[in-house]
Order: C-alpha cells, then sequence, then structure tokens
C-alpha cells in the first residue's frame, strides 16, 4: 500500500509520514515547500508542487501505486483567512478540488482530511460533539467545512470514501526529538512561550483574561502530534476494512487555559516566563473542548501522550535543540 500524502512537510503532516514509515507504509509527499519543511521528510520520495497544478499529480499517480491520500497541503491560519479570504478559498477549496478530480481520475477513492475544531465556530455545548452544528466564525473554518460537504456529496456521487478529522489544538514534537514544529511567523500559543523561555521573545501577550472561564483566559484542547498521526493511521486502517466515510473529533477531553499552558511551560523549562495581558484577539471563542468518544469508539483511537507537561516537554526537546527551527528558509 502506497499512501499520498500532501502537505507532507508540514507540523501535522511530517509527523504523521514519520509514524506511517515506522509502521511499515510507503509513503510519497506532495508539498509546494511555501511553509514546509523539506528536512522535516525524512526518506521519503518528495514532490514540490501545487495541487491546483494537477500536471505533479498526474506523474505522481502514474509512477506510484497510490491507494490512498491523506491530505494536509492547506492555508491554517484564522486572522490570514479574514485578511485574505479569496486565498483561502483558492488554495483550500480550489486545490482540494483539483486533488479530489485528479484522484478519481486516477481511480484513487479513499482520502483522509485535515479538518479543523473551527468548523464549529463559538461552540453551543461543551464538550463538542461531531453532531453538533456547524457555524465557522472565519473563512478558514468555512473553507474546511466546505470541502467536508465537498466529501460528502463525492462519497454519494462517485463512492469517494473520506474520513474528515477535525483535530483540536495541534501541539508537541516527535517524542525522540528527529522533528519538530516551526512555523513562521510563530502564532500558536505553546511555541510561542518557549520562545520567550528560549529568551527569543521578551514575553507572551496573554489574549484576554476577561473570559468567562476560571482564570478569565481562554481554554483549549491540546493534543499531542503524535496522537493525531495515530489517528491518521486508523483512519487508513479503517477505510481500508469497511469502505466508510466519516466525521471525527481528536482532542484530548481536556481543557487548559493559557495561563496554565504557561505555568506548564515554567515548570517544565524551569524558566521565569514574562506574561502580560493583552487585549482579546479576534474571533477566539471562550473554550474549546472536544468529546473525541466517537473516535475511540469507531477508529479505537488511544491518544498516548495526554498530559499538558509531556506535550510541552517533547515541544521543549525540540525547541531548546533547534532555536531557529530547521532554519532552511532564506
Ligand atoms: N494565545 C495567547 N497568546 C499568544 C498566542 C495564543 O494568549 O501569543 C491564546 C489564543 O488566544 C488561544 C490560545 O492561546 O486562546 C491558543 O491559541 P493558538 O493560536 O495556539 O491556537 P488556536 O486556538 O487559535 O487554534
Amino acid at each position: 500500500m502506497t499512501v499520498l500524502v500532501t502537505g507532507g512537510a508540514g507540523y501535522i503532516g511530517s509527523h504523521t509520514v514519520l509514524y506511517l514509515k515506522e509502521r511499515g507504509i510507503d509513503v510519497v509527499v506532495i508539498d509546494n515547500m511555501k511553509k514546509g519543511h523539506r528536512p522535516a521528510v525524512l526518506d521519503v520520495p518528495m514532490y514540490t508542487g501545487d495541487l491546483a497544478d494537477g500536471s505533479t499529480l498526474d506523474e505522481i499517480f502514474q509512477k506510484h501505486d497510490i491507494d490512498s491520500v491523506i491530505h494536509f497541503a492547506a492555508d491554517s491560519l484564522v486572522g490570514e483567512s479574514v485578511e485574505d479570504p479569496l486565498r483561502y478559498y483558492e488554495n483550500n477549496v480550489n486545490g482540494t478540488l483539483q486533488l479530489f478530480k485528479k484522484m478519481l481520475e486516477h481511480s484513487v477513492k479513499k482520502i483522509v482530511f485535515s479538518s479543523t475544531a473551527a468548523v464549529y465556530g463559538e461552540p453551543k455545548s461543551i464538550p463538542i460533539r461531531e453532531s453538533d452544528p456547524t457555524f465557522p466564525a472565519n473563512p478558514y473554518g468555512e473553507t474546511k467545512l466546505a470541502i467536508e460537504k465537498m466529501l460528502k456529496w463525492a462519497d454519494q456521487a462517485y463512492g469517494l470514501k473520506s474520513v474528515c478529522l477535525r483535530y483540536f489544538n495541534a501541539a508537541g514534537a516527535d517524542p525522540k526529538g528527529r522533528i519538530g514544529e516551526d512555523h513562521q511567523p510563530e502564532t500558536h500559543l505553546i511555541p510561542i512561550v518557549l520562545q520567550a523561555a528560549l529568551g527569543q521573545r521578551d514575553h507572551v501577550a496573554i489574549y484576554g483574561e476577561d473570559y468567562p472561564t476560571e482564570d478569565g483566559s481562554c481554554v483549549r484542547d491540546y493534543i499531542h502530534v503524535i496522537d493525531l498521526a495515530q489517528a491518521h493511521y486508523l483512519a487508513l486502517k479503517k477505510l481500508d476494512q469497511t469502505n466508510e466515510s466519516g466525521i471525527y473529533n481528536l482532542g484530548n477531553g481536556q481543557g487548559f487555559s493559557v495561563k496554565q499552558v504557561i505555568e506548564a511551560c515554567r515548570r517544565v523549562t524551569d524558566k521565569d516566563i514574562k506574561a502580560i495581558a493583552s487585549p482579546r484577539r479576534a474571533g477566539d471563542p471562550a473554550v474549546l473542548i472536544a468529546s473525541s468518544q466517537k473516535a475511540e469508539e469507531e477508529l479505537g483511537w488511544k491518544p498516548q501522550y495526554t498530559s499538558l507537561d509531556t506535550i510541552v516537554e517533547h515541544a521543549w526537546q525540540w525547541h531548546q535543540n533547534h532555536p531557529n527551527g530547521y532554519n532552511d528558509k532564506e
């Protein structure tokens, strides 16, 4: 079995590629390398190209016996999507549409798709279940939901089977320290706090201390990137065994506030990390916590690294050894 991984040089993509390789699955990666990192992809055939340009996909489907696709390639910053929504529709929706067309042309009918908790918008109840209403609060979530819907209809019309995985807050790094998280610019909480621990930032801004939560800061569900990788592996197995489509949340089921995350980083790094109360960031719901019961029951998913301190330890190991990330960009 050979799996095509789009966006395999990105953060979650590269950890999933490593996880699959370690389980003896052949992988081919396509990435446009705008945000991806070449050193993050270890010992795997790698193609540089955009999904929208079908010629790279044609070449891959002709050269390799691709059985299924895991589709990570996308723009994924909420703020950026609000500023430039058409770019998000173009890269995410149009790129994906071309991928689906090429898959069908080459008779590949199984896909695992990276979706997001952002499809829910402001949640009506906590923990969030897959059956809860979806009202994205930004174009990023809107494009991911549009693709989920495209998949529903493509299943009905062409038998394109999919597993959509709605990630909560991906965090951590390869426990063996081989690869990790490197975004330019970094916007995610844990790497930002660790950059402050390394002295690369003066302080961490806490975006809002007046939310209706215990300590006033936002609560999120942080899930280890290797546990996300495990879910992709199980999703592929499920598609193979049952040929049935499904949608699953992937989270820890536990919420941690911004202040608790900063405390965990202080504990793990043993550094004083300055934190400064700052205005709210637009579009942040107060609390996002997943129910992942469905993934546990139907995929047999069992997150391994559920402690926040372990997640931070693995991220810290990477950041200490790679203070400038992969350092592979101009
Ligand atoms: N956050 C913060 N300061 C930062 C970055 C993030 O207070 O410098 C908060 C953000 O408002 C959110 C949480 O940390 O409540 C997680 O944000 P992140 O961008 O990591 O993930 P998101 O929840 O947006 O997917």
